[in-house]
């Protein structure tokens, strides 16, 4: 195929044998959001550029290398939104969701980042997120961190571990960038030159290096908790005293900055070793003043965003249930003749009626038996049911069982009715 006929690189199909995880993940987050109070937005995809510079930070690798942004028509400057939270202020501050008021929510959609694809990192990906508004207190920033820990429970995982970390307030995070800055100074040489750069722009960026050779040096760097201000320090006792009541295990990651300028206070992640160099599968924190700086009334915010796809990825490996869930069939009806045709699609539709859940596949394209048959044996079918024009004339129909050895039987059509609800237990009991 030729290339500009593929999808673009980073840019993935999510297939039919796939999707049935997907819709089992999102009806999980659904009822998980609901069981807290949190109601689902629903952002555009397209933003103004502006919008992800002032809220992420110039100096990020998302608003430095990874955006797609394109000037729409000659005029805007407009990006593809890579992540939830500044449509999500965005929006709040636009209708006035957030004035003198407190808001729960959660969103979930595709974000685009140009980062090189790897295996749970790709150019467009799917994020769930939640954002509360109006919130001081670490009690809230316990809700969310119980929140994403009953979904890991919902959903069978385990082996992912709660990292935990305090940025303080931005005073205290001011005078800790002058010590950091002279640490890094007198290792000028051991600096990359990403780092070199960011010495002056964003000196606590060089903290989220995944360069491998600053590893030992990061390690060493004063740490920001040993300069925390006393508020932040009590917050964060406390968020500690809340999730030990809570029973939730974590650890605390005093090199945890995360790689978007609008955290402070609190910042976790839940990172995983099973899935490579891409282990962390959702990620957030406190952002107290990001409301105002998009020109809102400032309003305390909290929020984490997690990667769907590391998640569905984490799922395949640890709980095999991609292969229960796939969207099997329990009924197949096969007809020979026209006349029969008519009737077995009748019939399809009346067991779409009086049986909803009931999954119901019509052979469509004619062939003979032998044909369909084989149709409705690889569709995964408990049972066929058969018309013919033999069976038509003589007012009967074959119920074919495909999965038990009790081969097929013959039945009055006037009968069916009653044959229905042990049709529909048996499937029910068979998938
Ligand atoms: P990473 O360190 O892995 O690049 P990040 O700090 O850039 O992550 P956030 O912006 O905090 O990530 O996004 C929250 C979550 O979204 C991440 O923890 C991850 O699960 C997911 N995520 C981020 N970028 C990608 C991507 N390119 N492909 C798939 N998932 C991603
Ligand atoms: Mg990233």
């Amino acid at each position: 195929m030729s290339n500009s006929f593929r999808s673009i690189k980073g840019m993935k199909d999510i297939l039919p044998q796939e999707t049935p995880i997907w819709q089992f993940l999102e009806r999980c987050l659904a009822e998980l959001t609901a069981s807290y109070g949190y109601s689902e937005i629903r952002m555009p995809i397209v933003e103004n550029t502006q919008l992800f510079c002032r809220s992420i930070g110039e100096v990020t690798d998302i608003v430095e290398k990874e955006m797609y942004t394109f000037v729409d028509k000659g005029e805007d400057s407009l990006t593809l939104r890579p992540e939830g939270t500044a449509s999500c202020v965005r929006a709040a501050i636009q209708h006035g969701l957030i004035y003198n008021q407190q808001q729960r929510l959660w969103y979930m959609g595709p974000m685009f980042r140009r980062e090189r694809p790897q295996k749970g990192r790709y150019r467009q990906f799917y994020q769930f997120g939640i954002e509360a508004f109006g919130f001081n207190g670490p009690d809230i920033d316990a809700e969310i961190i119980a929140l994403s820990a009953r979904l890991w429970k919902k959903l069978g995982l385990n082996q992912v571990e709660l990292q935990i970390n305090s940025l303080g307030s931005n005073q205290a995070r001011e005078n800790y960038k002058q010590i950091l800055v002279d640490y890094f100074k007198q290792h000028l040489e051991a600096l990359d030159a990403d780092s070199i750069r960011r010495l002056e722009s964003n000196p606590l960026r060089i903290l989220d290096s995944k360069n491998p050779t600053m590893k030992g040096l990061i390690e060493a760097a004063p740490k920001l908790n040993q300069h925390l201000d006393e508020e932040s320090k009590g917050h964060f006792e406390q968020l500690c005293a809340s999730l030990d009541q809570l029973g939730i295990d974590y650890v605390v990651n005093p090199n945890l900055v995360r790689g978007l300028d609008y955290y402070n206070r609190t910042v976790f992640e839940w990172v995983t070793t099973q899935l490579g160099a891409q282990g962390t599968i959702c990620a957030g924190g406190r952002y107290d003043g990001l409301v105002k700086q998009l020109g809102g009334q400032a309003t305390q915010g909290c929020g984490f965003a997690m990667g769907l796809e590391r998640i569905i990825l984490l799922m395949q490996e640890q709980t095999g249930l991609s292969d229960k869930l796939s969207a099997k069939t329990d009924v197949y009806l096969c007809s020979l003749g026209e006349a029969a045709f008519v009737y077995a699609q009748t019939l399809a539709e009346k067991l779409r009626d009086e049986f909803p859940h009931l999954k119901v596949r019509l052979h469509c394209g004619g062939g003979n038996l032998k044909k369909q048959l084989k149709k409705a044996d690889q569709s995964d079918a408990v049972l066929a049911l058969i018309i013919g024009e033999d069976e038509l004339a003589e007012e009967q129909l074959i119920i074919k069982y495909l999965r038990t050895q009790s081969d097929q039987i013959s039945v009055q059509l006037s009968e069916l009715n009653q044959q229905l609800s042990e049709i529909f237990n048996l499937c029910v009991k068979t998938h």
